[in-house]
């Protein structure tokens, strides 16, 4: 365990680039290192990853401890798969090209999503038409208040778009140790997405291996979405919201080009990005934060901008968007 920090500086711990300070901070490196941090405080409990995906709005009185419990191997082999384990401290993207060295499929499509391995289960990480859930075997986790180890498996987590259970029921009562993942050793390539396709048409790859679309994703993402270290965004900040088929045939006949997607239970989904783009705020910067350029659904700091900025910012598109369609959108990220 590291020692505790007082009145600790989160600037480069979140990829908004927020200044704020909570009263303490600490690095968990072990499950044991855990337990005594959580016997120590009296402090309201915030858990941290990669920082990739939180609005800092104001100082925290809190205790932030930082996760950073490593260690990756496989656990259990036969013909077709593997299932390996992974500390909730271990960069994601690692994880993805670690296990695709391993002749694992199944992250491929994740490549590149900024962050830790803890966070992945929390909003049911996605991307290419692939989400976490899709070979997720179960998690361990601690209960903050408790310091017990319990075991959620899939069906536990309750996983859903952008949503699990610990953005519900259970937000901010455990911190996520270990996550266990099922791999294929005869991977199913999925390259539903056209860009994914005409990616590896330019690569001139025929029979894609799970490297050569994790290398085509990875060059579709860093051509269309910001990097937080040149320009600080926290991804995708609302999610694509889903409406009833009655209300979206009535948004259809005031809207004849609106883009959508048919979801599960006659849901239609319809992206966020372009609701906000039809709102006029793509490319649109006030003051020191904006909506990106390429990515309307990619608010970003252009520097220096604070947490409250980037929130009223948000409150004004998801107000215009209310407005213009009825439609209300969501946060993706957690805001504090
Ligand atoms: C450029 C960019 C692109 C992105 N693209 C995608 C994408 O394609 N798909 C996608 O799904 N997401 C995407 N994201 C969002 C983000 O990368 C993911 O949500 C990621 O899983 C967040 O990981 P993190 O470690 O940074 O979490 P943090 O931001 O540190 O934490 C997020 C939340 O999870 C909680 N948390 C974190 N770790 C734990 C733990 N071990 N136990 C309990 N709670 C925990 C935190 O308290 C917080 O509420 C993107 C973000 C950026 C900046």
């Amino acid at each position: 365990m590291s020692e505790f920090q007082f009145n600790y500086s989160l600037l480069s711990y979140n990829t908004f680039g927020v200044s704020v300070r909570a009263s303490a901070f600490v690095l968990a490196n072990n499950v044991a290192d855990l337990r005594r941090v959580l016997m120590k405080t009296t402090l309201p409990v915030i858990i941290l990853g990669g920082g990739s995906n939180i609005l800092l709005t104001k100082d925290l009185n809190a205790l932030v401890i930082k996760n950073n419990i490593l260690g990756k191997s496989i656990v259990e082999e036969t013909d077709d798969y593997a299932i390996i384990e992974a500390g909730a401290g271990e960069n994601w993207h690692e994880l993805v090209l670690w296990s695709i060295g391993k002749g694992l499929g199944g992250l491929e499509n994740l490549s590149l999503i900024p962050g830790l391995v803890g966070a992945a289960p929390i909003q049911n990480i996605g991307a290419y038409g692939i989400e976490l859930k899709d070979v997720f075997v179960k998690l361990e986790a601690v209960g903050l208040a408790t310091g017990k180890t319990v075991t959620f498996k899939k069906e536990d987590c309750q996983f859903a778009y952008r949503d699990s259970i610990f953005k519900r029921n259970l937000k901010g009562k455990y911190c996520i140790t270990k996550v266990y993942l099922r791999l294929s050793k005869n991977p199913k390539i999925n390259i539903a997405y056209g860009a994914i396709q005409s990616t590896l048409k330019q690569m001139g790859v025929k029979n894609p291996s799970p490297r050569d679309v994790s290398n085509a994703v990875i060059t579709i993402r860093s051509s269309k979405l910001p990097d937080p270290a040149i320009l600080n965004n926290s991804g995708s900040f609302f999610k694509n919201p889903e409406i009833d088929r009655t209300t979206f045939e009535e948004l259809r006949k005031q809207f004849p080009d609106v883009v959508f997607y048919e979801s599960p239970n006659d849901r239609i989904k319809i992206p966020a990005g372009w609701l906000i783009e039809q709102c006029g705020w793509k490319g649109k910067r006030v003051g020191n934060v904006g909506c990106h350029t390429e990515q309307a659904l990619v608010l970003v700091n252009y520097g220096g901008a604070s947490g409250q900025e980037l929130l009223s910012h948000a409150q004004n598109v998801a107000n215009s968007v209310k407005e213009k369609f009825g439609i209300e959108l969501t946060p993706e990220v957690n805001v504090y």
